[in-house]
């Protein structure tokens, strides 16, 4: 476990997508915001997706929480890397939703939904995936080599 407090001008939703790119950040790691920050953040996820933001809240796979006994300074967060004591919950008891960052896949040729391996996705995958694309501002999308297409 590494702690690291990075400097930030200013702390949203897509800064924060941005550091976690940036810094290469994964599932093993966890960003900490002061609690005024978290909360902020909590009303900016109101404004967009007009539902309260789901806590504890991952990022492209990375937890975002409130401060416990940290000090983060302000305009700051801390990163903290291989966080082994952090617990996770990924959407447990509503997995119909995608995880905000969760990748969503379609066939390059004709559009289709499919899995990372261009498996074209049936019945309730298929129905959260496109569930997922309608309704997540901002999803990721790859293209893959659709099975239905190559075989
Ligand atoms: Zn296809």
């Amino acid at each position: 476990m590494r702690i690291e407090t990075v400097p930030i001008s200013r702390i949203n939703y897509l800064n924060l997508r941005n550091l976690i790119l940036d810094k290469g950040l994964t599932m093993e790691d966890t960003i900490v915001l002061s609690t005024e920050n978290f909360d902020d953040l909590i009303l900016e996820y109101r404004e967009i997706y007009k539902e309260s933001m789901p806590i504890p809240h991952i990022l492209l796979g990375v937890l975002i929480r409130e401060a416990e006994n940290e000090f983060v300074p302000l305009q700051s967060v801390i990163i903290i890397k291989d966080d082994t004591k952090s617990i996770r919950y990924l959407e447990a008891e509503d997995d119909f939703n995608y995880y905000e960052g969760e990748i969503f896949y379609r066939c390059g040729y004709c559009g289709n939904v499919v899995n990372n391996l261009g498996l074209v996705l049936e019945g309730q995958e298929r129905k959260r995936a496109i569930n997922y694309h309608e309704n997540y501002q901002y999803k990721i999308v790859k293209h893959v080599d659709g099975k239905c297409c190559r075989p």
